[in-house]
């Protein structure tokens, strides 16, 4: 039986190829590699298509955060608020700007940060606080933003998995001070290797967060303080323009898949379907079920070639680059308990309902 893979890039690629090709068919003429108006046009577009004033391209999704935190100032002696079910690099872009990462337990429903153990953790020492727009749906964002205000904090999104996602209308990496994304190729906007970008509606910080990337250089050859060299490809924005595209229609096709998840897994009441938080418009990054016996489950789906996936194996308080913050098992325990459960199961936009139903199957098989 053909695999099925938790996402399909070459399903992908296929509809963008011509473009693409004939894209860096034009940069590779004009040997214009870094920078340039191919960059430029990108950040319009996204920034455009996200409701943000400002968009700055930067080398990843990590940078993203962690310029995004110098810019706004957040550095040693300061304490940044995160989920503790994230992917890890939300924590190492606030250790890399010099900061310590503060964690907070999750809801058990949908897996976003838990916004009342905000307010039990911030301090005159908070200077971040970072909610994840977890597999596609956007956290609580204004819920945050009146907490953050009293304490002097900025809000950062973690906006990596959410390109195209909204809230209450407004989309993701628009609903805080800053947002960070990340166009790593299994995203929803995904670049051919690596690609970030910042997302503001503060020009200063934009400014900054440009400097920062490149430099600290204004001008060429004029240092007006120590940067970093983190900037977008040329190339991958070539990629990332002839995908922007067609992300309303990709993500619109995921939601049909998502809701046609939940339909065929009715029928398997051990199964904990995902919940949406009443305002979000998701975007279905991931596509991520609680079972029993997980790990036997996974092991027969990936036995019979589905591509399912855990996300995330380990808290970031129980990996081992992160055990000096010094919480122990039991500090976040819905994030422990939910970690064990957690299953994401194939979904991307050319997903067609045999390969779902297949997936769910086996998975009934797995089950039984
Ligand atoms: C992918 C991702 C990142 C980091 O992106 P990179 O481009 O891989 O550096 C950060 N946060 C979350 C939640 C992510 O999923």
């Amino acid at each position: 039986m053909t695999p099925i893979p938790l996402v399909d890039l070459a399903a992908q690629h296929r509809q963008v190829a011509d473009e693409v090709a004939a894209g860096w068919a034009e940069v590779l003429a004009g040997t214009a590699f870094v920078g340039g108006p191919a960059v430029s046009a990108f950040e319009a577009e996204f920034a455009a298509y996200t409701g943000a004033a400002h968009c700055v391209g930067v080398g990843n999704g990590t940078d993203a955060l962690e310029l995004a935190l110098r810019a706004a100032g957040v550095g040693p002696d300061d304490e940044c608020v995160l989920p503790a079910n994230t992917f890890i690099a939300t924590a190492e872009a606030v250790v890399r700007a010099g900061a310590r990462p503060v964690l907070v337990d999750c809801e058990e429903d949908t897996g976003l940060l838990d916004v009342a153990a905000v307010s039990g953790v911030v301090s005159d020492r908070t200077a971040a606080i970072i909610p994840v727009h977890l597999y596609g749906q956007p956290a609580p964002v204004e819920r945050i933003l009146p907490l953050a205000r009293e304490i002097g904090a900025i809000v950062l999104e973690d906006a990596a998995q959410s390109q195209g996602a909204r809230r209450h209308g407004v989309g993701a990496g628009a609903l805080g001070d800053l947002a960070a994304t990340s166009f790593y190729p299994g995203k929803n906007l995904g670049a051919y290797g690596d690609g970030g970008a910042v997302l503001t509606s503060d020009a200063e910080l934009a400014e900054h967060v440009r400097l920062l990337g490149a430099h600290g250089s204004p001008r060429k050859y004029e240092h007006t303080i120590v940067g970093f060299n983190s900037r977008l490809d040329t190339l991958q924005a070539v990629v990332l323009s002839a995908k922007l595209k067609r992300l309303e229609g990709w993500n619109t096709a995921r939601r049909a898949a998502a809701a046609r998840y939940g339909e065929l897994l009715a029928a398997l009441p051990e199964v904990t379907l995902p919940v949406v938080l009443p305002g979000n418009e998701p975007v279905w990054h991931l596509y991520v079920v609680r079972v029993p016996d997980r790990d036997r489950v996974l092991a027969h789906l990936q036995a019979n070639g589905i591509g399912a996936g855990v996300h995330y194996p380990a808290p970031v308080h129980r990996t081992e680059a992160f055990a000096w913050l010094g919480y122990g098992e039991g500090d976040f325990p819905v994030a422990e308990k939910v970690g064990g459960e957690l299953l994401s199961l194939p979904l991307f936009a050319e997903i067609t309902p045999a390969q779902q139903e297949r997936v769910v199957e086996t998975l009934a098989e797995a089950l039984r």
